[in-house]
């Protein structure tokens, strides 16, 4: 957008772009080192006070710049696959690399052994397919339960524990699996679940109560249980110390090491994604505005999960004009959201959205040839480092073969 300089440091929403801010291109992710080492230090208080270990599940957030901010406080990696197994034993090099895919493939287990340490299955079909080659490779073997235990509503797309779920091994699988194959339980060394998403104590305490009821017998015997992702430890208002007491119960109970694997946790709260106002317009009693983020290209967890990402100055507002404000692409259903706005916003004004630095970065597209935005970092002094620097090159290299 021409005229950078020109700009207003404050927004039509309200709130003041901070100076660092205010003359880069966008639309473009900022990355806090502030926020992201407080985030980690919380994790890592959580994993010293009570002996378990912290990986971060890098579906969340794998912008590995900053995973030197993470380094001190955590055991290692969790990765979906092969290429985040990769990522995380180059990029966090002499930390534990965990995996976790519903489905292996022959043509790559063997170079996913190369990168990982510990090895989860979803199902005793997968662990009777790939177990002994892992256990050969000396991996530590783990199998994803599911306790069967819903403690989300309404958000079927986000529950592992839902009727018919292909996620993780009920207790009857497991039951029916292991009187045709017997040798499967000496495969195991830990047990996995992972039933959450942005979710307290609480619910990690009733799922464990049922990990108990269930599968108590069988975790007794492992060296190790992974409690999976969507612990939101470094909300306010979370509740620590149940964390801590479920942590303790495992432990006693099942004399077991205790992995966690947030990903939302480590980054929540600590990155933005900027944005200028390229139109304002009004349909009946309907104002809008077009910026140049798309929620189905730069956010699309917006859409997705769904829900609607802070705004700086909006949300404190009780009055004001309301404008939905949209992305630039065909979709009609790009709209991003509804917000109060203390003056109607103008072409050129900045926006910045808050809560931006997970399931952002690394799950974009360039649908309708949209670029992907820039990454930023802001360091602890307020200097930024541009981190990527895309182009046309990485929207058509991703279509075919000629350069
Ligand atoms: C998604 C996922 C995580 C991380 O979940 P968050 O909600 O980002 O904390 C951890 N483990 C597994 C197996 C996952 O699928």
């Amino acid at each position: 957008m021409e005229g950078l300089d020109k700009r207003a440091p404050f927004t039509a929403a309200g709130g003041i772009i901070p100076p660092e801010f205010r003359n880069i291109k966008t639309p473009c992710y900022i990355l806090d080192e502030k926020a992201l080492i407080k985030n980690a230090k919380l994790l890592g208080k959580v994993a010293k006070e009570t002996g378990c270990k912290m990986l971060l599940a890098q579906k969340a957030f794998s912008n590995y710049d900053c995973y030197r901010f993470f380094e001190p406080y955590l055991a290692g990696t969790e990765a979906s696959g092969l290429f985040e197994a990769r990522l995380g034993a180059e990029e966090m090099p002499g930390k534990e690399v965990h995996v976790f895919c519903a489905g292996y493939r022959a043509d790559e287990f063997e170079e996913l052994l190369h990168y990982a340490d510990h090895i989860v299955f979803n199902s005793p079909s997968q662990l009777l397919r790939f177990g002994l080659m892992a256990k050969k490779a000396g991996k530590s073997v783990g199998l994803r339960i599911n306790p069967e235990c819903s403690t989300q509503e309404g958000h079927a797309i986000y529950d592992p524990c839902a009727p018919g779920s292909r996620m993780g091994t009920t207790r009857a699988q497991w039951d029916e699996a292991i009187l045709k194959n017997p040798e499967l339980l000496d495969l195991l060394d830990g047990i996995h679940f992972h039933t959450l998403c942005e979710q307290d104590s609480d619910d990690l305490e009733k799922t464990l109560a049922s990990v108990k009821k269930k599968f108590g017998d069988l975790v007794s015997r492992m060296k190790w249980i992974n409690f999976g992702g969507g612990h939101h430890i470094t909300r306010p208002g979370y509740d620590i110390e149940r964390l801590k007491r479920c942590i303790q119960m495992a432990k006693e109970e099942w004399n077991v090491e205790v992995y966690l694997e947030p990903g939302e946790a480590w980054a929540l709260n600590a990155g933005f994604l900027l944005t200028s106002v390229l139109d304002v317009l009004k349909n009946a009693e309907t104002q809008l505005a077009i910026v140049d983020a798309s929620a189905a290209c730069h956010m699309p967890d917006v859409l997705e999960m769904p829900y609607r990402p802070p705004l700086l100055g909006a949300d404190e507002r009780e009055e004001g004009i309301t404008v939905r404000l949209g992305g630039p692409t065909c979709l009609s259903g790009d709209v991003i959201g509804d917000y109060k706005f203390g003056q109607l916003p103008k072409y050129g004004d900045l926006l910045m959205f808050g809560d931006m630095a997970i399931y952002t970065t690394c799950k974009n597209n360039t649908f309708n040839g949209m670029p992907l935005p820039d990454i930023w970092l802001r360091q602890a002094d307020n200097t930024m480092v541009q981190l990527t620097d895309f182009d046309y090159t990485d929207f058509k290299g991703r279509l075919g073969r000629r350069r």
